[in-house]
Parts: structure tokens; sequence; C-alpha cells
């Protein structure tokens, strides 16, 4: 296949949700569809646990299994579907975050009962950032959920996207009779009994809704209501309009139950040919094509001890335009130099495999012995650019590091400048004090425990880190220098790790009265990496 095939038939997705939403389980329909997996389940048993667990040491070792499915390939009726998994474990968020930036489009599950939920909400932005078209599914519908009124309703105040509905819910109190297809006139049927939760696939039973049938088969109330609700949204709702979704202004809006293989494979087919192949990418020499000759790529992820057994390190290369070959030469642009790509892996739905050949769209895995950072340009041909960085998000929690024995400062230093590099923490020094203090901010507390326990394994430092009070840091744009800057007592001046100004703050009261009170300066949570 030719250049031009191969990227039209692409389609690379991250799945974005509030842990519980049913991520994990419409991941497996979507695969079982593929027919990248034989039977449920398989996604699950790989899978890190989430959220319960504590002990991040207890999540990398499920890791080592578990990564397989960083990224899951597929095949389905001639699409080459990516879909970039992300950490179920809020503490690792911010490598979700990151991992949204190497996807063309995001698929939104929501849980029907609850509605838009924090986690949610964040992940939304970051793909919003990035103008990509965002799906939603609302789950569970074969549970009591919200009415899909108020869902959307809830959509355009929290989120600040307007949906237009594809499909519509049939009984929302627990009552699931199916859901009606707006485009196709069809009603696709609920039967949850003929169902062992959706381990195979199920036949969905069609059936138009002016058919005489079809009041019969939902009885007068039923179907009164679909008819008003349908009529309402013919009349007072967004028409779909295929720019708006593809620019992310609007977002088709889907019911369904993934538990019960419900409304997932009409949903998969109405996605893949509404959302977009591999998009254009920004770089400081303009738009770079997918369908551009020359071989490009960035790094978006860099992940350390995938195989426990084995220190290792691989850093995960989002393919922008080209064609991708074992063993390449190519030009790393940070470091000036050529390297040579030579074990590169590829991540099937089950297993890794040594990738022969990727396109733009894949996810490459290579082998990285330290010369990788966050946001670096591989690339061939005689033009050089770089890619747009990717972005950097707020940490959370702060803490004051210090190696135990002074005498090992320098690998400490070298430990702590690597694990920036890979995006595992961030790095801040205070403007006040003379002193060569390392702040680390991490966005989710389990970070430290990753940083303790690397530097003591990988470096032989063990730490002292003191927790510090500060919950927020925001990036200052519009001044030079922090020192004029009228501040509450406990706002802490400082720059990050490259040399940005920032500000510390211990609670939202502190950044109101920053912005109060400096007419001119602008605080961001998101910044972009140089
Ligand atoms: P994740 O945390 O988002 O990956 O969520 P999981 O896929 O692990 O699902 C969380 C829980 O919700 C599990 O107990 C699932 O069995 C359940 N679940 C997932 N989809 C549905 C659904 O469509 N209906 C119902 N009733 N439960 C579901």
């Amino acid at each position: 296949m030719t250049l031009k095939q191969e990227v039209e038939r692409r389609r690379t997705f991250a799945i974005i949700s509030h842990p519980d939403a049913g991520k994990t389980t419409l991941t497996e329909k979507l695969l079982l569809y593929g027919g990248a997996i034989r039977e449920a389940g398989s996604v699950k048993a790989r899978r890190a646990q989430h959220h319960a667990v504590s002990d991040w040491m207890e999540i990398e070792k499920q890791r080592g299994i578990s990564v397989t499915s960083s990224v899951m390939q597929f095949d389905y009726d001639g699409y080459r579907i990516n879909i970039l998994d992300t950490p179920g474990h809020q503490d690792f968020s911010e490598d979700t975050y990151r991992t949204l930036v190497a996807a063309d489009s995001a698929v939104m599950l929501i849980d029907g009962a609850r509605g838009v939920e924090a986690q949610t909400i964040k992940l939304f932005q970051v793909c919003k950032r990035r103008g990509i078209p965002i799906f939603t599914f609302v789950n569970k519908m074969d549970r009591a959920s919200k009415s899909p009124f108020d869902l959307m309703a809830e959509l355009e105040e929290v989120l600040g996207i307007r949906s237009c509905p594809i499909t519509w819910p049939i009984g929302t109190d627990g009552d699931f009779k199916g859901v009606y297809h707006r485009d196709i006139h069809q009603l696709e049927v609920f039967d949850g009994s003929v169902n062992d939760h959706g381990s195979t696939k199920l036949e969905s039973i069609k059936g138009s809704v002016e058919d005489e049938n079809l009041r019969e088969f939902l009885g007068e109330d039923y179907h009164d209501r679909l008819v008003d609700e349908i009529e309402l949204l013919d009349v007072a709702g967004d028409p779909f309009d295929l720019e708006k979704v593809r620019s992310g202004e609007l977002t088709p809006l889907f019911f369904g139950s993934a538990m019960n293989n419900f409304g997932v494979e009409s949903f998969l087919e109405k996605f893949l040919k509404m959302t977009t192949p591999p998009l254009s990418r920004h770089s400081d020499d303009g738009e770079i094509s997918p369908y551009d000759e020359r071989f490009s790529g960035f790094i978006f992820k860099i992940q350390a001890n995938m195989n426990p057994a084995h220190r290792d390190r691989i850093a995960f290369m989002r393919i922008c335009s080209g064609k991708f070959e074992k063993g390449m030469e190519v030009r790393h642009m940070r470091l000036q130099k050529n390297i040579k790509l030579t074990q590169p892996q590829q991540f099937m739905a089950q297993d890794r495999d040594v990738a022969e050949e990727a396109w733009p769209g894949d996810i490459i895995g290579l082998f990285d012995p330290g010369i990788f950072a966050l946001g670096d340009t591989l690339l061939t041909g005689s033009e050089r650019f770089h890619f747009e960085g990717i972005p950097v998000f707020a940490p959370e929690h702060f803490a004051r590091v210090t190696p135990e024995d002074s005498i090992k400062r320098k690998q400490f230093v070298k430990g702590v400048t690597q694990l920036c590099l890979e995006g595992a923490i961030q790095s801040f020094k205070r403007l006040d004090i003379g002193m060569e203090e390392i702040i680390v901010g991490v966005v989710g507390a389990l970070q430290f425990e990753v940083l303790q326990h690397r530097l003591k394994h990988e470096y032989g430092v063990d730490i002292r880190l003191n927790v510090l009070p500060y919950r927020m840091v925001r990036w200052v744009k519009g001044t030079d220098s922090l020192d004029g800057l009228n501040l509450t007592s406990s706002t802490l001046r400082a720059q990050d790790g490259d040399g940005r100004l920032v500000l510390l703050f211990e609670n939202e009261w502190s950044v109101d009265w920053a912005v109060k009170n400096n007419e001119g300066i602008e605080l961001t949570t998101i910044t972009d990496r140089d």
C-alpha cells in the first residue's frame, strides 16, 4: 500500500474517563470486535489494578505485564486502529495528559448515572486545548441514569462543549429498551437477557421508528415519548456538522452499555467514519503533513522499568509523517546526531513485536539507553525542524529533596535531571535564597515514591524528602521579574527546570490575590516545553 492509503486507513485515539466509568470494559469490547482478542476478561486480567492500590511498586510489577497494552493496535473493517491506553491510576495522570498529545481524537466515556466527573474534566481540557475531535459515549445505560437532556446540559455547562446525539436512549430509569439511531432512523433493541455479560458478540436487532411493530414493541408510552424527544432534538438541538466535530466544537453523543456489548459496534463504525485520519502536526518549520514522504516523529512518553527482570526504559514515539522502517537512521534533533533505530517495538493487543515498518499515526517503542527526552524530534531528510513541545502540566504536590549523603550529590543531580527529562517529576528552584535547593513537583503523590525508589535503585542515592505545603504552581507570563509582585506571604517565587518564572501557592486564595493585585501578569496551569 502507498503512504496515502496507509495514512487514510489509520485512526489513533485515546479513551478518556473518570475511573470506573468503564474504560477497560469498553476497550476490551473494541478489541473483541477487531478480533484482536478472543474473550472478554483478557484486558482486565493483565491490567494494573487501579485507584485502590497505594503501593506503586505493585503497580510497576503489574505494569511489566500490562504495559504491552500501552498502545493497542488492531484492524477493523479495513481500518488500522491505534488505541492509546492511559494509566488507570490518577496519580499518574500526567502520563495520561501527555499521551493525549499523541492522539488524533478522543473518546470521552461517561457513566450515565454520574455524568461529568472530576478526572474527565481535566482530561477534556487537555483535548480541547489541542482542538481534537471528541466523541462522547454515555455508558451503563442498562442501569438508571440521568436524563439524556440533563447530560447534554452538563456537557455544555461543565465542559463548555455542545453535543449532537447520534443515538438516543429509550428508558433511562433502569428500564432500558435500546437506542434510536437518529441518522438512519432505526431502533437498536436492548435485550439484557440475551447475554452473559457481553463476553460474546451480541447481534443487535434493528427496526425503523415508523414501523408499526416498533410501537407495538415499545408500547405506546415509550413510543410517544421517543417521538416527542426526537422531534425536540430535531427542532431545538444542534444539527450534525462534521466540520464542527472535527475541530472539537461539537461532540457527537452516543448511548450504550459496554458491559452488555450494547451500542458499541455501531458506535465504533460511526466513530471511525466521523473522526480524522492522522492530522498534520505543528513544528517550528510550519505544519508537517502525514503525507510528507520524509519520515518524522516525536517522543511523547518515556517509561522506565517496563520489564522488572532487567532495567529497561522505553521511549514511545508517535510517527507523524513518512514511512518508518526497522534499522533506519534518523536525526535526533536535540542531540544533533544521527542514530539508528534498531530494535523498534510495536504493541499489538496482546504482545509486543518487532516493528518492521510503521506509518503515520502508529506508535513505536524505542529502547532508550538514556538518550531520549519528552518532546524529542526524530526525522530523516535534509530539512530540519522540531515538533511543538509536549505541554507541561502543573504539579499539585511539592517536596524539598536532598541526598542523605552529600557526597552523592553528583549522582543525585544526575538522577533528578534524568527523571525530569522523562517527565516523571518536575524540578523547581527558589529565587529568594542563593542556596542550591531542589524542590520537586509532581502531579500525583505516588510519583514521590517513584522518585525515591528510582534514585535508590538506579543511582544508588537515598534521599530525604520534606513535603512542602504548596498545592499549586502557576507559570507567570507578562513580566521578566517576580521581585516587584504583590503576593501573599505564603507564596513562593521560583523558577522551573527550564528557567521559566513560576509562583508556588498554598491555596486558591493566594492565587486570586496574585491575579487581583498584579495587573498585566498572566498565570497559567499548563505551559509548553521548549
Ligand atoms: P475503568 O475504571 O473505567 O477501566 O472501568 P471498568 O471497565 O473497570 O468498569 C468499572 C465497573 O463498571 C466494573 O465493575 C464493570 O463491570 C462496570 N461496568 C462497565 N460497563 C458497564 C455497563 O455498561 N453497565 C454496568 N451496569 N456496569 C458496567
